[in-house]
């Protein structure tokens, strides 16, 4: 594993040697490895016997320096993915017969596999619309009224995903204007953060600027996009939302038994400052090659990107040429076009090479 982390690039200055393969680099965050300071914080981690299921000093590090980051005594979970912390938290803020309203194309909707319904026993998604990915507050209150009568599931949260599906993100005064559409309706606020850190770094904000002071009860916070192997962190910001929720976490399956494995990295990670400044050249990468994109002619960049993926309208024949070179990157996801997405370990080489084969 010691040549995996070697191998790999860690700044635009050292990545002009060698053109990169063609490969899985834009496929998704989530082909990419451990970051250098994840893994090396597991290697710390893998001395000895501890306590297990979470009774260790990894876990309880990690779970002050989460607090600390988001500057609130809030409570802490860890599972070992996004399906799981949605699915769990959604069910802890839902009784079976309500309903989360999202935005149509949120991961809870299309890529869960109906985990949320499942863990909740049954709570019903209803899908409202808004422009790039974000739910819009009046979309808010009219699924809300659309029906108030006891035949139907009565709405109890609102999901959001931060940055969204679509590369965007919500400004703290969108947040805040959903917030108020949450309280004026008895709706409680979940934040999808698969790519929180990557919201954080385009906004140039607090962590807790968009969360709980605008209003977010509970946010999954992704960690395996963001540079770990795997584990994503549920943060309750309410904390009476966690009452039992660790039986909630077990019965899924979801308690790590060697859970040190889990939460090293998140130390790593955020003592520092990595989830960062991961974020920060994922994003850069994803600027980088829109710019280069967008300069090529027959390809239309689709809609204003935020964090660190690329939308973009490619002639059939270039996709094509494109894959037959090697290259991966999806074009089922969001609203149509072509999905190129970046993560911590994209290099300037690795664009420039996609840019490269592109011309
Ligand atoms: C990747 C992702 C998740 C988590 O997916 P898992 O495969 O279950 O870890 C959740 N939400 C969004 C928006 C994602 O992109």
């Amino acid at each position: 594993m010691a040549e995996v982390i070697s191998s790999v690039k860690r700044s635009a200055s050292d990545s002009v040697v060698a053109v990169p393969k063609p490969g899985c680099q834009f496929a998704s965050d989530n082909a990419a490895g451990f970051c250098p300071e994840a893994w090396q914080s597991l290697e710390r981690a893998n001395s000895g016997h501890v306590p297990s299921y979470g009774d260790d000093q990894w876990t309880s590090r990690a779970s002050d320096l989460i607090r600390e980051v988001f500057e609130h005594s809030a409570e802490v979970f860890f599972v070992f993915n996004g399906t799981a912390a949605n699915s769990l938290a959604l069910a802890a803020m839902c009784q079976s017969y309500h309903a989360i309203l999202c935005h149509e194309l949120a991961h809870i909707e299309t890529d869960e596999c109906g985990a949320p319904q499942f863990f909740s026993n049954g709570t019903k998604i209803l899908l409202a619309s808004g422009e790039r990915g974000k739910l819009a507050p009046s979309a808010i209150t009219q699924a809300v009224e659309r029906r108030r009568d006891i035949h139907y599931p009565k709405p109890r949260v609102v999901s959001v995903t931060q940055a969204t599906e679509l590369s965007t993100v919500y400004s703290i005064d969108e947040l805040s204007a959903i917030h108020d559409a949450c309280q004026r309706h008895g709706l409680r606020l979940h934040m999808d953060g698969a790519r929180f850190a990557n919201a954080v770094a385009s906004l140039d904000v607090l962590p807790r600027q968009i969360t709980w002071e605008a209003g977010v009860d509970v946010l999954c916070l992704g960690g395996t996009k963001n540079g770990m192997g795997m584990g994503e962190a549920i943060i309750f910001f309410k904390k009476e939302l966690a009452d039992e929720f660790a039986y909630r976490c077990k019965q899924a399956g979801q308690l790590a038994s060697k859970m040190r494995y889990l939460t090293a990295p998140w130390v790593g990670l955020l003592e520092s400052g990595a989830w960062l400044t991961n974020a920060r050249r994922a994003n850069a990468a994803a600027a980088r090659l829109e710019v280069g994109l967008a300069a090529i002619p027959g390809v239309e960049v689709l809609g204003k990107r935020d964090a660190n993926a690329v939308f973009a309208r490619l002639p059939d024949t270039l996709a094509a040429s494109l894959r037959a070179k090697g290259w991966k990157f999806y074009d089922f996801i969001g609203s149509g076009g072509c999905r190129f997405m970046c993560s911590w370990a994209t290099t300037d080489a690795d664009v420039d090479a996609l840019l490269a084969d592109s011309k």
